[in-house]
């Protein structure tokens, strides 16, 4: 078998597909994307498409190897991202090819199932108590919110009343027997981190997400590690690389690589390989489409560290189209008592609309994250 197309298309709300056929009739799907620079990760695969026409697409060590190191620059979220999307396709197309689901290929399932949690925004927090019950309605049992808005290096205690007052109002409204996680989304400096995590200790968090950008984690290294709370962090790592110190800073106890950033469904799993072995969790960052869902559900199955999944039907972003739109079948996803099943299908396990895709790769988009300003008029962390 021969690969002899590879073509991306940039489709609404914020995301990218790449299509990669072979000579045999098989087309395998992935998901190439970083949020808010889709085109740019699109141009990179065509770039990379030069080494992957005329190749078999069943030898995807050895193409991922050449794409990642053949470039001599390497790594990072744009080359990553790409590499993320092709690798995708070469195992969707082997699973087609061989009629079976990615994860049966690469041994078989640990879980049937996986929890996964719905994302209630947070950024102005005056309804996520109402969002937590609606998802809690909608048979989730656990949800993310983000900690806080914008945050100065060194802020006011008026800023720390009121993402502990935010947390604390889901926490009366749903018990304790529910998961509410915190992204600091990177928003959030080392002098105020430190306050914050031990401001929210009593709330009984599910994990605290990004509570620094990961290249700052040493200025909080003490902080991390002592506190109770369960540490998460991982989307904007892109590889083995990327994760060794932070695994072995002992500072971390959920990676959270995203498989459409991080090299795909080959380095992630290497990835979360490591981390299980310094018996770090594992929940795939996942506020993509359905390639990348349904990426993150093969992987689910068979890391035996996987813990929860994100998903990001019904999130805020999604306004013009949704995660199931561009599925044929979307009972593939269907959430169950707050867990989704893992695909069965051969490859990815699901079926991309392919003539919708084409319609709205014809509207496209140019997402772009917002750009936020203190009050001073600095940039501030979004
Ligand atoms: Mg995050």
């Amino acid at each position: 078998m021969k690969i002899i197309d590879v073509t991306t298309f940039l489709v609404p709300p914020r995301w990218c597909f790449v299509r990669i056929e072979t000579d045999e009739g098989i087309v395998g799907w992935g998901e190439p994307v970083v949020e808010g620079r889709a085109a740019t990760v699109a141009a990179a695969v065509e770039e990379l498409s030069d080494l992957l026409i005329g190749r078999d697409p069943a030898q995807i060590e050895d193409l991922w190897t050449v794409m990642y190191r053949g470039g001599f620059y390497r790594g990072g979220p744009i080359l990553m991202s790409a590499l993320a999307g092709i690798d995708q396709a070469l195992w969707d197309i082997k699973g087609r090819a061989a009629g079976m689901s990615v994860h049966q290929l690469l041994g078989g399932r640990v879980r049937d199932r996986i929890d996964v949690y719905s994302w209630i925004g947070g950024d102005r927090p005056e309804d996520t108590a109402a969002q937590a019950l609606e998802a809690r309605d909608r048979g989730f049992r656990a949800v993310k919110m983000n900690g806080t808005q914008e945050v100065q290096f060194i802020d006011s205690w008026a800023t720390v009343t009121r993402a502990v007052e935010n947390v604390a109002t889901i926490r009366d409204a749903v018990g304790e027997d529910f998961g509410i996680a915190v992204d600091f989304h990177g928003r959030v400096h080392a002098p105020m981190a430190k306050v914050l995590i031990k401001e929210l200790e009593p709330f009984h968090l599910m994990f605290i997400e990004e509570p620094v950008l990961s290249e700052n984690l040493s200025g909080v290294l003490d902080t991390l590690r002592s506190t109770p709370t369960p540490i998460a962090l991982g989307e904007r790592l892109f590889s083995r690389w990327d994760v060794k110190d932070v695994l072995a800073s002992g500072a971390v106890d959920i990676l959270q690589p995203d498989p459409s950033h991080s090299g795909g469904i080959t380095e992630t799993r290497k990835m979360a390989a490591m981390a299980e072995a310094y018996d770090v969790a594992l929940a795939l960052h996942c506020p993509l489409g359905p390639i990348a869902l349904a990426t993150c559900l093969q992987i689910d199955a068979g890391a035996y560290n996987a813990v929860i999944q994100e998903q990001s039907l019904g999130i805020h972003y999604n306004t013009s189209n949704d995660l199931l739109d561009y599925v044929t079948d979307p009972t593939v996803f269907d959430y169950v008592d707050g867990m989704v099943t893992i695909p069965d299908g051969p490859g990815l396990g699901i079926e991309v609309d392919e003539e919708y895709v084409r319609e709205r790769a014809a509207e496209g988009h140019r997402w772009r994250n917002p750009i936020w300003r203190h009050r001073d008029g600095s940039f501030a962390e979004w």
